[in-house]
C-alpha cells in the first residue's frame, strides 16, 4: 500500500521537449531540417515539421518511416498559396516557381503563413519548448514573440558564409561595394582567414533587387533570435563557429552533417522528394559496375536551371573528359524536343561510360557509393557538405547566394575543391550566358579525377574530413553532444501550459 501511495503522489514526469521546425519551402532547406527533426525525435524530443501541402505529400515516405520506428515525428500542414496571391495551386516550393513572374508573388505570399502558423501553435497544450525557424522565414519571429516561445533560427549555409554575411552587414561592406567599381576586390572584415569578394561574389541573396527587403527582415529576425542551429561540424569550421558566436552574441548549436542521420537505403532514398520508382536500383547497379573512385557525379542542386546552350557545354565537356559520369538533368532543362534528342545521342555515344538521370536523383545514395570519386557541384551547402561527409572532392561551380563563398571555403580553406572558373552569378531564370565552356569542364574534371600530388591531396583531405564528420555524429562526438545539450536546455525551459 505504501508503494501505491508514493506512486500516486509522485508528479507525472515532464513531457519531452517539443521542437516545432519551420523550413523555408525549398528542397535545400526542407531536407536538412527534416533530418534535424528526425534526429531530435530519435534522441527523445518531440519534433513537428510545419510546411505546405505539396511538401507534406513529398515527405510522406519520411513520415511513414518515422511512424514505423515509433518516433515522435509529425508533419503539420499549413494552407498555401493564400487566396488572391495569383499563384497556381502547386506553387508551394521554390522548385515549382516557373518564371520571373511567379518569383516575387511566391516570396511575398510566404508571410501569409504567419496566421495559420500562430493558430496551430496556440492550439498546442502544452506550448512547444522551442521554434526552430529557417533564416528565410523571418515571419515566424512575431509569432514566437507574441506567444513567448524561444526561437532559434536555422541558417542553411556554411558557418564561413554566415560569418562573412554577418560581418559584411556589421561593417558596412555592402555600402562600400555599392560605391565602388565592378572589378574592385573587397576584404571581408572580422573573419579569421583572408576573404575577398567583388560586387558579383559578395554575400548575396538571390540576385533579385526586390528580395533585399526580405534579406533585411531576415537579418533583423536573426538579431532577435535566442540562438542559431548550423549544419556543419566543428572539425570542419571551428574557427568560423567561434567567431560567428562571438559576433552574434547568442549560442551557435553545431549539429551536422545532418545528412549522416540517413543510415539505410530506404532513408537515403526517400529523404524528401522521392526519386522515380526503381531509379535508385538502376543507378546503384550501374555504379556497381564501375571501378572504385572512377565516376564523376554532376548535379546542380534543386533550383538552378541551365538553358540549352550552357547545358550542351556541360554534356560536351563530360563526353570529352573521357571519365565515367552520372549527370543529373532537371525535367524543365530537358523539356525541348531538340534537347531531349541531343541527350539521347550523347547517351548513345557514351554508352556504358555515362548515365544521364532526368529529374530528381538519389544524391546521397550516389555520393556514398564507392565508385564515385568526384562531384561537380554548384556549391549549395547541403551538396558540398554531403560530398565532404562522404570523402568526395569537388569541382566548384557556384551560381548564386552563398555558393561563391562556399566555393572559397572548399578551395582555399579546406583544400578539397577545383574551381571551374566562374566569377559572376547567373540570374535565377532566363540567363542565356555560357559562363562555362566545354574546355573548362574538361580541364576541371581532369584535374579533379586525375593523378598528381594536388589531386591526391584533395582526395586525402576529403577522406580525413569524412572520417571526422562520421565521428562528430557518433555518441561522444561534438555534433552528437551538442544536440544532447540543445535538447536538454529546452527540457528545462519548455512545457508551459497553452
Ligand atoms: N538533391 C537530391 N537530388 C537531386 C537534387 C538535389 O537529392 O536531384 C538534394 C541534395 O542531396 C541536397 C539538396 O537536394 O540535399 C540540395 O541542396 P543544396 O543546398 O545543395 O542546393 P539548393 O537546392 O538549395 O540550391
Amino acid at each position: 500500500a505504501a508503494a501505491t501511495t508514493t506512486a500516486a503522489t509522485l508528479p507525472p514526469p515532464p513531457p519531452p521537449p517539443h521542437f516545432v521546425l519551420v523550413p523555408f519551402v525549398a528542397q535545400g532547406h526542407i531536407i536538412p531540417l527534416v533530418d534535424l527533426a528526425r534526429l531530435l525525435a530519435e534522441r527523445g524530443a518531440r519534433a513537428s515539421v510545419v510546411t505546405t501541402p505539396l511538401n507534406v505529400a513529398r515527405l510522406r515516405g519520411v513520415a511513414e518511416q518515422a511512424a514505423r520506428a515509433g518516433l515522435p515525428f509529425e508533419l503539420v500542414e499549413l494552407p498555401f498559396p493564400p487566396p488572391g496571391s495569383g499563384l497556381p495551386d502547386d506553387c508551394q516550393n521554390a522548385d515549382m516557381v516557373a518564371d520571373n513572374y511567379q518569383f516575387l508573388p511566391f516570396f511575398f505570399a510566404l508571410p501569409d503563413l504567419a496566421g495559420p502558423f500562430e493558430a496551430y501553435v496556440r492550439a498546442l497544450a502544452p506550448r512547444p519548448s522551442c521554434i526552430i525557424a529557417d533564416w528565410c522565414n523571418p515571419w515566424t519571429a512575431g509569432v514566437a514573440k507574441s506567444l513567448g516561445i524561444p526561437r532559434l533560427f536555422f541558417h542553411g549555409p556554411s558557418c564561413f558564409f554566415s560569418l562573412c554575411d554577418l560581418q559584411a552587414a556589421n561593417h558596412g561592406l555592402h555600402e562600400r561595394i555599392a560605391a565602388g567599381g565592378d572589378e574592385d576586390q573587397h576584404a571581408v572584415p572580422g573573419v579569421p582567414v583572408p576573404v575577398t569578394v567583388t560586387k558579383a561574389t559578395a554575400p548575396g541573396f538571390l540576385n533579385h533587387p526586390a528580395t533585399e527587403v526580405l534579406r533585411d527582415e531576415a537579418m533583423e529576425a536573426m538579431r532577435t533570435a535566442d540562438g542559431v542551429v548550423v549544419n556543419t561540424f566543428l572539425d570542419l569550421e571551428a574557427q568560423f563557429v567561434a567567431c560567428y558566436e562571438a559576433a552574434l552574441g547568442t549560442p551557435v548549436w553545431v549539429v551536422g552533417p545532418l545528412s549522416l542521420c540517413n543510415r539505410d537505403v530506404e532513408s537515403t532514398a526517400s529523404r524528401s522528394k522521392t526519386a522515380a520508382a526503381g531509379r535508385q536500383q538502376v543507378i546503384t547497379a550501374w555504379l556497381d559496375e564501375q571501378a572504385p573512385g572512377s565516376v564523376v557525379f554532376v548535379s546542380f542542386g534543386s533550383i538552378t536551371r541551365k538553358l540549352p546552350r550552357q547545358l550542351l557545354e556541360v554534356g560536351h565537356g563530360l563526353e570529352y573528359s573521357g571519365r565515367p559520369f552520372i549527370w543529373v538533368v532537371k525535367e524543365p532543362e530537358a523539356a525541348a524536343p531538340e534537347v531531349r534528342e541531343w541527350l539521347e545521342a550523347l547517351e548513345a555515344r557514351t554508352a556504358g561510360r555515362g548515365l544521364v538521370v532526368r529529374g530528381w536523383a538519389p544524391q546521397l545514395a550516389v555520393l556514398s557509393h564507392r565508385a564515385v570519386g568526384g562531384f561537380v557541384t554548384h556549391c549549395g551547402w547541403n551538396s558540398l557538405l554531403e560530398s565532404i561527409a562522404h570523402g568526395v572532392p569537388v569541382v566548384t561551380w557556384p551560381h548564386f547566394a552563398d555558393q561563391f563563398l562556399n566555393e572559397q571555403l572548399a578551395v582555399s580553406v579546406l583544400g578539397v575543391g577545383v574551381p571551374v572558373g566562374v566569377t559572376a552569378p547567373v540570374m535565377i531564370f532566363d540567363d542565356d550566358t555560357v559562363a562555362v565552356p566545354r574546355e573548362d569542364v574538361v580541364r576541371a574534371v581532369s584535374a579533379l579525377m586525375g593523378g598528381g600530388a594536388e589531386a591526391d591531396g584533395r582526395r586525402r583531405k576529403a577522406k580525413e574530413y569524412a572520417e571526422k564528420a562520421r565521428r562528430a555524429m557518433e555518441k561522444g562526438g561534438s555534433s552528437y553532444e551538442n544536440l544532447t545539450q540543445l535538447i536538454e536546455s529546452f527540457r528545462q525551459s519548455g512545457g508551459k501550459e497553452g
